[in-house]
């Protein structure tokens, strides 16, 4: 579908002629004022997009002046005798409704407003001009213009200000590229102040939340957020696909980075006046060429589009001197400089922008070919097979590339020792720094962080009175990642690069980058020193095992299989921990795989305000889960719950069917997004034949797409003559909704390892069964295996 608008129509030549530069608009968007001239007394004004419903019943419109000859911007304020606006907004399904009955008590959004500052880019200024002109009701009010210019400006001013890169890039694109965006910051009578977007490029159209903080913290609590109407089953694609990333960067000994960026850049749709680019906040873009010409650069920072698009990133943006036609092959550099880079002392070092230290779209896949030159003093891993490696003077020179595509190229460094194997055709480098670094206070909890970039970093923390010895465990972390490499490989296939090098982070957490895994300096301690002893038991098996496990797994899960979006992350996380456990269990027995379930059991079940954390919503959420009531649910129940899920399928699938699913999945979708309904589709396949239902339809529905955790209670009776025995049981469920029903196995045993296994589904209320048995059992038992997660 095409919108036109006259507005814009005779708005692009202007543009086209290269009258306006982006810094020209970003600082006509810095000084956007109200225009008393354009303040209307409305009444019954609508402004409908798709699911959401807006309606200035009865109050002040006031315009902004133009912007590069766009009004980008308005105030309405329902301060007037019964004055009143109304926004209404019902989500389109049943896990939607869910979350905003959470946060606000009600499915569906009904809310009157005091006042609503609008900014857009999209036609919602034509929408509203064109009722104001069709109703003589609506007359124009310079007196209150004058009174709302003065008194909104400011707050106009503000928050167009953290829209700043985003206006410039939909002006420059121009409309009929369908970037339009509409954001209301509102106050609600009710519910207080809140924010609604509806972005036409945006994966999900349309979003509502409101901002809060906690601990200092700040976090945007995604109300409900999803697909617009009018955008289901569309396709996705960047608008400018890139490939061929050569990255020369020179590391100067106060440890700031100088780079050059290069790539191949192919407009995918349309042709594009304006392109634009992530980066971290520290790195700044100097310089940009497009075919070797010089190319304008404008770089910001905005808050709270950053915090929406949840990836710690920054929007910048290129215009090159002609715009990029489809289909036709351009090669953009960069020149960006900026630290990134935080000394631990002790030549202990933490990179912080392990993923968007160097300009980037997304999360394509590209290959890459990077060369670090840096003190000679220094050791620096990146992602990749080694090219070269020498030294010049005081420097050495590293250059890698990669053999197949990847997402994200990180890089590390310190002072290492290293430890090099190669186990089928695999080489891995385990890097491990020489000295630790000097004691800081530890205080957060022990956790991963997945490999695709998030909006807050894991605090930096480090370790208290150590000894300086941490190569000491070098060699046997370094057999027990190439044990784990060779287990995954010979049940998944080939890992995402056939080189994996593994280096320390100062920190409790761990990160799973192709080709590079930085791994917690906890992790590189001796189980008996007193950093780990200190730790409770599920503590020291994540320090001392899972974590190293379950970062060589993000190789597969996260690296060649990968996640449609962030209702699908929670696989990612779930396959890692999971494959992590067959690992241990493999090695050490099925005793560690039950204590980790049992410790994620046991933190699913923690209560906050009186509720479970698991009951925080359904692990689709994904990261709308850390919100400011409860931060720890997005772990608990990603990772925690997770691997639960991954368990329970198993125990329905038996052991061979489950490990052939893992290597269908990885077969199946390489380099290719799964989503979560992929993935229960390709689950089903592999569930015994005549399983109850087949299609994992219900089982998705509770565990995936629902909450709860039941306990369950098993009572039964044998009656009749030997020959002709039945068994009359009964399952009886609580502690969770009503609508809640799982299958759960009653194991009948018979004596000589004979065992029948009757499933039963749960329901509100006891639910019975009977069984005919030739003979008298020796034992009937719920769930002996811990095949279902309950209390
Ligand atoms: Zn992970």
């Amino acid at each position: 579908m095409r919108w036109v608008f006259p507005l814009w129509v005779c708005l692009w030549p202007c543009l086209a002629q290269g009258a306006l530069t982006a810094s020209d608009v970003a600082r006509e968007v810095r000084e956007i004022s109200l225009d008393p001239g354009e303040c209307y007394r409305v009444r019954d004004l609508a402004l409908p997009k798709d699911e959401i419903r807006l309606f200035f019943t009865d109050g002040y419109l006031i315009f902004a002046k133009p912007v590069a000859g766009v009004r980008m911007s308005a105030v309405f304020t329902a301060e007037v005798e019964a004055g009143d606006a109304e926004l209404l907004v019902l989500p389109p399904n049943r896990g939607e409704r869910r979350s905003l009955a959470s946060y606000i008590g009600a499915p569906n959004l009904d809310e009157h407003l005091a006042a609503a500052v609008l900014i857009f880019s999209d036609d919602s200024y034509a929408k509203l001009t064109e009722q104001i002109r069709q109703n003589d009701a609506n007359r124009k009010s310079p007196e209150m213009g004058a009174m709302m210019a003065e008194h909104w400006t400011p707050v106009v001013r503000n928050i167009a200000g953290s829209f700043q890169a985003r206006l410039v890039w939909d002006v420059l694109l121009g409309e009929p590229q369908g970037h339009g965006f509409l954001a209301v910051s509102m106050s609600g009578k009710k519910l207080g102040n809140f924010d609604l977007y509806y972005d036409r490029s945006a994966r999900e159209q349309i979003v509502i939340g409101k901002l809060n903080t906690r601990d200092n913290l700040l976090f945007f609590d995604t109300w409900t957020s999803f697909v617009a109407k009018s955008y289901r089953n569309r396709p996705i694609e960047p608008d400018l696909k890139l490939d061929d990333f050569r990255i020369e960067a020179t590391l100067q000994s106060d440890l700031s980075l100088n780079v050059v960026t290069k790539v191949k850049a192919k407009p995918s749709r349309a042709t594009l006046p304006v392109l634009a680019f992530d980066i971290t906040h520290p790195m700044r873009v100097s310089a940009v060429l497009v075919d070797g010409r010089p190319a304008e650069v404008l770089q910001r920072e905005s808050m709270r589009s950053e915090l929406l698009r949840n990836v710690g990133n920054e929007m910048f943006l290129v215009v090159p001197p002609t715009p990029l036609e489809p289909g036709k092959d351009y090669e953009v550099e960069f020149r960006h400089e900026g630290n990134v880079i935080f000394d631990a002392g002790n030549h202990v070092y933490y990179v912080g922008a392990r993923a968007n230290w160097f300009p980037n779209i997304g999360l394509q896949f590209a290959k890459y070919d990077l060369t670090f030159r840096y003190p000679k003093d220094l050791d620096l891993v990146t992602a990749g097979e080694l090219v070269d490696e020498h030294e010049e003077g005081d420097w050495r020179i590293t250059r890698r590339k990669t053999s197949a595509p990847i997402r994200f190229a990180g890089f590390n460094l310190g002072q290492y020792e290293r430890v090099r194997l190669k186990r089928n055709g695999y080489t891995l480098e385990v890097c491990a720094n020489r000295a630790i670094e000097p004691g800081l206070a530890a205080k957060a909890q022990a956790m991963e962080v997945p490999p695709v970039p998030r909006h807050h970093e894991p605090e930096i923390m480090i370790l208290p009175e150590l000894p300086p010895d941490p190569e000491a465990r070098l060699q046997e972390i370094a057999t027990e990642i190439a044990s784990a490499l060779e287990f995954y490989a010979a049940r998944f296939g080939p890992p995402a690069l056939p080189t994996l090098t593994v280096a320390p982070v100062p920190g409790r957490f761990g990160q799973g980058f192709p080709g590079l895994i930085y791994l917690s300096t906890m992790s590189y301690l001796a189980p008996q020193e007193k950093a780990i002893r200190s730790l409770d038991a599920h503590g020291r098996l994540f320090f001392s095992d899972i974590l190293q496990a379950h970062e060589t797994a993000h190789q597969w899960w996260g690296n060649v299989v990968t996640s449609a979006g962030y209702h699908d992350e929670w696989l990612m996380e779930a396959l890692a921990d999971y494959s992590a456990l067959l690992y241990l269990e493999n090695k050490n027995g099925s005793q560690p795989v039950a204590m980790a379930l049992d410790s994620y059991k046991a933190n699913l079940l923690q209560t906050v305000n009186g509720q479970t954390v698991e009951s925080t919503g359904p692990i689709v959420l994904g990261l709308r889960l850390e919100n400011s009531q409860t931060p720890t649910a997005y772990y608990n129940i990603t990772y925690g719950k997770g691997s639960w899920i991954m368990h329970m399928l198993r125990r329905r699938m038996g052991d061979d069917r489950f490990l052939a699913m893992l290597a269908d999945l990885r077969k199946e979708y390489e380099r290719k997004p799964l989503s979560t309904e992929d993935f229960r589709v390709l689950a089903a396949r592999f569930l015994p034949e005549k399983s109850a239902d087949p299609q994992l339809e219900d089982f998705f529905d509770q565990w995936v797409y629902g909450t709860g955790i039941p306990s369950l209670k098993l009572s039964y009776t044998v009656k009749g003559k030997a020959g002709a025995l039945r068994l009359n049981g009964t399952v009886t469920q609580s502690d969770v909704a009503g609508d809640f029903s799982v299958l759960a196995p009653v194991e009948i045993q018979l004596g000589h390892g004979k065992t029948l296994t009757q499933w039963v589904r749960t329901a509100d209320g006891p639910v019975t069964f009977s069984v005919p048995l030739a003979q008298a059992p020796v034992k009937v038992l719920l769930d002996p295996n811990s095949s279902v997660l309950r209390r």
